[in-house]
């Protein structure tokens, strides 16, 4: 007879998982894989994760960084993450059908962006430095006008021109913590600086870091199934750890290490915004092939968003 397996309480955070962003996203490949047929280009991973993009590279979607490796007469996607101005000027010069899949919520910053430079203000952005969405961004205003500000001591340090004609604006997928200590150390030094009237750390990234925090206090360990490059999904790790509990960032369940569980008797378990429940079902069953598992959901705020697809899609 085999001995009994180890107990294991698995408390599921919510909301998790896919957001609003992500979900256009995908459908945007999808529905243009049926509307053009194979190939339909994407520049950059549509969303960052590994099992999104292998499945629809599986349907005929071919992933590239740069829009000078599409070959002319093929559409191609921008990602949810947003594109500088002159990746969608670059494809009608060449005459390529494009469709932008950037979040409509980065799309609002990008707007933001561009209404204060107008306005004459120099921006400070808050984010992180090579991540898609800060490349888009700084490319939505002239070279020169935007300055990032990756940490509370570089809001320290800046020295600005004009210190009485700044705004500030932040990338969505941030700590929510983080950021907020960085916006007070802004507004001490720059009394005037204007920032956005909404919040542009975005629902989804909010929510899942209030979820972690829900739930972190009653876990011995944490895992977050996500990517290392989805900026949110290491924010989860983050918030995790600053709780006090012992987090883990997985791609999915071939990837954990059942000795990092030792002495686990309740598992968090997550998901970043970028990766699909059937990854989380995954971990699931993997760790029920392993332990005696019960299975708890949280409770969490019910996500409504929706966001439409783009007008040449619609109809599709
Ligand atoms: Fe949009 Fe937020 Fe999702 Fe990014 S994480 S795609 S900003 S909803």
């Amino acid at each position: 007879m085999l001995p009994p397996k180890p107990p294991l309480t698995l408390l599921i955070a919510a909301p998790r998982g896919f957001c609003a962003g992500v979900d256009r996203a995908i459908h945007i490949v999808e529905l243009a894989l049926q509307r053009y047929g194979a190939p339909v280009y994407v520049r950059h991973e549509i969303v960052h994760n590994k099992f999104v993009v292998d499945s629809l590279r599986a349907k005929g979607a071919v992933f590239v960084s740069e829009l000078d490796q599409v070959p002319d007469g093929v559409p191609v996607v921008f990602s949810a993450h947003g594109v500088p101005k002159s990746v969608p000027a670059a494809a009608e010069t060449r005459g390529l059908d494009y469709l932008d899949a950037t979040c409509p919520l980065v799309s609002k910053v990008h707007r933001q962006a561009e209404r204060l430079v107008e306005n004459g203000r120099h921006i400070l952005f808050i984010g992180h430095a090579r991540h898609p969405e800060v490349v888009g961004t700084f490319g939505q205003v002239p070279e020169g006008r935007m300055t990032l500000i990756e940490s509370a001591e570089d809001a320290e340090r800046i020295a600005p021109a004009d210190p009485d004609n700044l705004a500030y604006l932040t990338q969505t997928t941030l700590s929510v913590d983080d950021t907020a200590e960085i916006i007070a150390v802004l507004e001490r030094r720059f009394p005037l600086i204007k920032g956005p009237r909404g919040e542009d750390i975005c629902y989804a990234t909010s929510n899942r870091q209030a979820a972690v925090k829900a739930i972190a206090k009653a876990c011995d360990a944490l895992l977050v199934i996500g990517a290392p490059n989805s900026s949110n999904s290491v924010r989860l790790v983050e918030v995790a750890e600053r709780e006090g509990v012992r987090a883990a960032l997985v791609g999915r369940a071939s990837e954990i290490d059942l000795a990092w569980l030792a002495g686990v008797r309740t598992l968090g378990i997550t998901a970043g915004a970028s990766a699909p429940e059937v990854l989380v079902r995954e971990v699931v069953e993997f760790l029920s092939s392993h332990f005696e598992v019960r299975e708890e959901e949280a409770e969490g705020p019910e996500e409504r968003m929706v966001f439409k697809l783009p007008r040449a899609l619609a109809a599709a």
